[in-house]
């Protein structure tokens, strides 16, 4: 071990952050991240109430298949074979309040009849996008190894995928579900905001599900994020939460060090921002080294809305149900002053036996704004205000699910409400984005830089620069950015595979 390693400060113990720090100390870094919330994991998170436990973040988790190559790079950060992934057969099911349904399953064949069958109507556009998902389940990713015959055999492997990509991410879920006649398979490509993404992300998901190889681990966010955190203090790492950065202190336009809230000042060979985007480039650089692109970028990119989530503890086994239930509704709710929603989805985790006790279901609402003026400013100037709302949100839920599943009002024991609030003051990202910035026709597929222009020893890792967000990004933003700095000091990256870790417990408190 070199007695006197080169110092990495990290800021953010996210997905993106925890990882750069294992990469970093496995490459013989001496490493201190800094969160600035009292647990790691950012978005990836759940937090307890009573006997249950509610997750934010995790739906599915890229690289569950044993054989997929991401499944090989989540090794080299925590022990993933630990993990119990669950895959549903029916994976979502669409549902009318008049009481018509759609599954979406994640078997292809089973997928495409029962889309046949339910809009007969629709079938020349049915047979163009299962020939998309089939066609991207065959699509490998951007090669990450080292090796140059690597990337180039997967460079030739995705060139013969690139017109479908093209065409995929240069338009909106919500302006290819317009394709559809029938207004279930519609409302699976969404409405308003979220359905903004490019309908790339939702084919790709969906191919992923088919291949198992976006499994949902059992516990969710805190199975990966505490076997990680655990990894990076096993391996000699310093994670230092309530420990919020103000500022990068930059001499002769290079990163030097961090400063604290509070005054403290931490040196460093090099800085690696894993925290908010526009917070690093504008606040704790003040904006001297934006460059043309990066002010384009943070001008015309659209974020990820933020959300509220209601989070039900139901003392009831919803087994039956499935697991993932968008509503389309009659009556369009109205969240707040900007935002009215005409469809709500619900998590039921019955397939989490981690999350309630047996015989009984926590269930989850998410529920997209851009209005997070409102929800900031009803939570800090009125508290009683701030109350009443989330109260009236959750009744309105409440009143939904119960159509849908008479008689579980009777059985909710107990109502958690986050708001975008909550998801600014425990991950600080702008605007409450809930997964960075939103994969668009614009975006493409291609990451950000993960340098600044003119500044030395500085990179930035995580969502904010990889658009489409996603705890897969934070890993692969993670390593290239170890990778590009053991290059630049002569240093051998050597991400060799897995460390074994117990699981642990994280959470992100409402
Ligand atoms: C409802 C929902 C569903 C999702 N579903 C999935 C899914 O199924 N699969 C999937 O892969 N992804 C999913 N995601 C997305 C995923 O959670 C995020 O994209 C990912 O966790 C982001 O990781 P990150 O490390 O880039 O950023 P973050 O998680 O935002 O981490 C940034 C960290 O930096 C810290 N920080 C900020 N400012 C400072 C500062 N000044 N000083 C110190 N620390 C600071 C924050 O507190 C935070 O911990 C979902 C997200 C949501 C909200």
């Amino acid at each position: 071990m070199n007695p006197n390693p080169r110092k990495v400060v990290i800021i953010g113990a996210g997905i993106a952050g925890l990882c750069a720090a294992v990469y970093a100390r496995k490459c013989g870094y001496a490493v201190t991240v800094l969160e600035q919330h009292e647990r790691p994991g950012g978005l990836a998170t759940s937090w307890q109430r009573g006997a249950y436990t509610f997750e934010a973040c995790l739906h599915w988790l890229l690289g569950s298949n044993l054989h997929d190559p991401m499944h090989a790079l989540w090794r080299e950060v925590f022990d993933i074979d630990r993990l119990h992934f669950v895959y549903p057969e029916e994976w979502i099911r669409v549902e009318s309040e008049d009481g018509n349904s759609l599954s979406i399953y994640s078997n292809l064949e089973r997928l495409e009849a029962e889309l046949l069958r339910h809009a007969p109507q629709d079938e020349a556009p049915i047979h163009q996008f299962m020939h998309a998902v089939r066609s991207l389940s065959h699509c490998p990713l951007p090669s990450l190894s080292s090796a140059w015959q690597d990337r180039l055999t997967t460079g030739l492997q995705l060139l013969r995928h690139m017109p479908l990509l093209q065409n995929l991410s240069h338009i909106t879920a919500e302006d290819y579900g317009k394709r559809f006649n029938d207004s279930l398979l519609r409302g699976f490509f969404g409405e308003g905001e979220n359905a903004q993404l490019a309908v790339v992300a939702l084919v790709f998901a969906l191919a992923w599900v088919s291949n198992r190889n976006a499994g949902y681990p059992i516990g969710g966010s805190d199975a990966v994020i505490g076997p990680i955190a655990q990894n990076l203090q096993q391996l000699g790492g310093v994670l230092r939460t309530g420990s919020s950065v103000k500022q990068i202190l930059v001499e002769d336009d290079t990163a030097v060090s961090v400063q604290l809230d509070d005054g403290e000042r931490i040196d460093a060979d090099w800085v690696v921002s894993a925290a908010d985007g526009h917070t690093t480039v504008y606040n704790m650089l003040d904006g001297r080294y934006v460059g043309p692109r990066m002010a384009h970028v943070y001008r015309t990119y659209k974020p990820f809305p933020s959300f509220l989530q209601v989070s039900l503890g139901v003392a009831r086994d919803l087994s039956q149900q499935c697991g993932y239930v968008m509503r389309l509704l009659d009556t369009p709710f109205t969240l707040d002053p900007q935002t009215v929603l005409h469809q709500i989805a619900f998590r039921l985790f019955h397939y989490d036996p981690t999350f309630a006790p047996a015989g009984k279901t926590a269930v989850t609402c998410t529920l997209p704004t851009r209005n997070v003026g409102y929800w900031s400013r009803l939570s800090e100037h009125d508290p009683q205000g701030y109350e009443a709302e989330k109260q009236r949100v959750a009744n309105a839920v409440i009143a939904i699910f119960d159509k849908s599943t008479p008689g579980v009002r009777e059985a909710i024991e107990v109502v958690d409400v986050s708001t975008p609030a909550t998801v600014v003051r425990c991950t600080r990202n702008w605007q409450g984005s809930m997964e960075g910035w939103l994969l668009t026709p614009q975006t493409g597929v291609r990451p950000l830089p993960p340098t600044l222009p003119g500044l030395r020893r500085f990179l930035m890792i995580g969502q904010w620069v990889m658009p489409g967000g996603g705890l897969p990004s934070g890993l692969i933003t993670a390593r290239r950015a170890v990778r590009r700095m053991c290059r630049k000091d002569g240093i051998a990256f050597v991400p060799d595979e897995h460390e074994k870790s117990p699981n642990a417990a994280g959470g992100f408190p409402a």
